[in-house]
């Protein structure tokens, strides 16, 4: 990892991580270490016309519980074809994904939407909120479709937005809202069904450093006080340097992986 962002981490994401309230009132505590991403020889071939396009080729990766995973990668490398395959949003042409032992080609397509929407919290570079809804339509729109049968938590919707500083900004369609406002009210709506997993496509791709910072520590104080697991696609080492492993793509394959600065610097909060 590159150096200047190892220190731009300690001096200004970190600090944020240690101040202020938990992100809800209790820390859950780590688990031992098992699988909850599981992918195993992950073939992507799209096919356009006559022209066939492997995008992802032959992967094999393992996330386990609790861990914060980037991948970065020039464009064009397979990133998000790889976030898609993992996060449910497409078919494989070869290999398979296990979500906390399940695997996707067992299911309908029925069930891996339900699978989806209730285990995986979707993070988008281009925010995809609702146009025509507020942003707190928005937010209870995601709770209601996750199928959870208890009412949205309105005191931990609450202390989200005081977390991510939108909460006079919820009664607000996303045309009204800035893009850094966009994309923690889309991470508000990630986490309001505290999934087990967040997946995250460039989050920061379209910010700015200030909103870049708190969209980052946000993602990581969730990863650590939710025990959530996080994989994030960036190619922004200050992004990635917020990890605990990072995983380098280049064209469809992994091709290389080592630890990021995080893991030495931030003891989970439970600990
Ligand atoms: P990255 O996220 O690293 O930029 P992608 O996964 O988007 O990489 O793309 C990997 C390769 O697959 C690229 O060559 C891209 O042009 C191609 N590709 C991506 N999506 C499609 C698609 N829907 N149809 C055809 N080719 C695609």
């Amino acid at each position: 990892m590159h150096e200047r962002s190892i220190l731009r981490f300690q001096r200004y994401v970190a600090p944020r991580l240690q101040h202020g309230a938990a992100i809800y009132n209790q820390n859950v505590p780590q688990q031992a270490s098992s699988v909850i991403i599981l992918a195993e020889n992950l073939t992507k071939v799209y096919s356009t016309g006559k022209l066939q396009v492997p995008a992802v080729r032959g992967v094999s990766v393992k996330v386990e519980k609790g861990e914060f995973v980037a991948i970065v990668g020039p464009s064009g490398s397979g990133k998000s074809t790889l976030f898609y395959l993992l996060g449910g949003l497409t078919r494989a042409t070869e290999g398979r994904v296990e979500i906390d032992g399940i695997d996707f080609a067992t299911l309908s397509d029925a069930e891996r939407t339900r699978l989806r929407k209730h285990r995986i919290g979707f993070v988008f570079q281009r925010f995809n909120l609702l146009p025509t809804l507020s942003a707190m339509a928005n937010i209870e729109v995601a709770y209601s479709i996750s199928g959870r049968k208890e009412p949205l938590d309105m005191a931990y919707l609450d202390h989200l937005s005081v977390l991510l500083s939108i909460k006079g900004r919820l009664d607000h369609r996303p045309s009204e809202l800035s893009g850094g406002e966009q994309q923690r009210v889309a991470i508000a709506r990630a986490l309001i069904t505290r999934p087990a997993i967040v997946l995250a496509d460039e989050p920061t791709g379209n910010l700015d450093t200030k909103n870049s910072d708190a969209v980052l520590a946000m993602l990581m104080r969730s990863n650590r006080e939710l025990g959530q697991t996080t994989l994030m696609i960036t190619h922004n080492p200050e992004a990635a340097a917020i990890a605990t492993r990072i995983l380098y793509m280049r064209d469809g394959q992994i091709v290389r992986e080592e630890k990021g600065s995080a893991s030495g610097n931030l003891k989970p909060v439970s600990a």
